[in-house]
């Protein structure tokens, strides 16, 4: 199928791009990568009278380091983090995350912003970043403001922005030299969606240890205080339990089964 017909606009800057979207009232939608949007509006799961491509605004593309956190555009795209094209600040998390996305022609135009805007449950970077403790910067009318990847979702395909706001970039602690990480995910094949995922953060020069568990049917589900997860099984059983992951039992024995391997990657480093 095509899509319906839209005007299509490439403005120059990040000022431009949010007049066009506060002027366009709800029926603007902005343009990254296209990996997503691009199929739902062939299959008209989504119309639009305006598209704005924000995927060549240079303010979206930078890399930029704050001390203790490392600030990554929005349009920067999973195949330069994935060719370590953006400083490692994770003990290779993230490049590791970004050559597990879909396929390479994907990754190289899908965007880690345009991933986090999509909040598809099952997408690589909500989870990883969120265990990651990454905020989102969004910048709307009113200026700029941080939420916290724990907060961003609020459903599946449901986040904290507006119609007239565009996340600019994605904050990401910098993980110390003991930090260590975990990340499973169940496909059917190599490049397919996942039907269960969990990652794992460690990082005792922070005090920090956070689990998240994605591929469920809404917000992934985040759990802080996550150190009795890393010693015991029945925790882990009652973690499943607890978040209604085992209702169909299939799903629920994936989940179980995905937490305990990410957990035990960070056991046997
Ligand atoms: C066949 C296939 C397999 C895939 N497999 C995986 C996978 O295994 N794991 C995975 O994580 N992903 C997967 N994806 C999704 C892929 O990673 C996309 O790149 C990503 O979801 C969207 O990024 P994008 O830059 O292409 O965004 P777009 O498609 O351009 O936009 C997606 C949505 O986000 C909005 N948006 C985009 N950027 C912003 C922004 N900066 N601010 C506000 N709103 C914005 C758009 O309006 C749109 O609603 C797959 C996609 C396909 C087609």
């Amino acid at each position: 199928m095509k899509p319906a017909a839209f005007e299509y606009v490439r403005p120059k800057n990040l000022a431009e791009a949010l007049t066009l979207l506060a002027e366009g009232q709800g029926d603007s939608k902005v343009k990254a990568g296209g990996q997503s949007l691009g199929p739902m509006l062939n299959m008209r799961l989504s119309r639009v009278n305006q598209l704005v491509d924000i995927s060549l605004i240079p303010e979206l593309k930078t890399v930029s380091d704050d001390s203790d956190t490392i600030i990554i555009g929005a349009c920067i795209t999973h195949a330069s983090i994935e060719d370590g094209k953006i400083p490692d600040v994770t003990n290779g998390m993230m490049n590791s995350v970004a050559a597990g996305i879909a396929y390479r022609a994907i990754r190289n135009q899908g965007t880690i912003g345009g991933s986090l805007a999509h909040a598809d449950p099952s997408a690589d970077w909500v989870i990883s970043l969120t265990a990651a403790g990454a905020e989102a910067v969004i910048s709307g009318p009113n200026g700029e403001r941080r939420v916290g990847l724990n907060q961003f979702m609020d459903s599946a395909f449901e986040t904290k922005l507006d119609f007239d706001d565009i996340l600019t970039a994605v904050r990401i602690p910098k993980f110390s030299k003991q930090a260590r990480w975990g990340y499973y995910k169940f496909c059917r094949k190599t490049g397919d969606f996942a039907e269960a995922m969990s990652a794992v953060v460690i990082d005792p020069s922070r005090d920090y240890c956070r689990v998240v568990i994605g591929a469920t049917d809404t917000h992934p589900v985040v759990i802080t205080d996550a150190i009795d997860l890393l010693t015991s099984d029945e925790a882990i059983d009652a973690c499943i339990t607890k978040n209604a992951l085992d209702l169909n039992p299939l799903s629920g024995q994936m989940h179980r089964t995905a937490l305990r391997r990410c957990i035990k990657q960070v056991q046997s480093l």
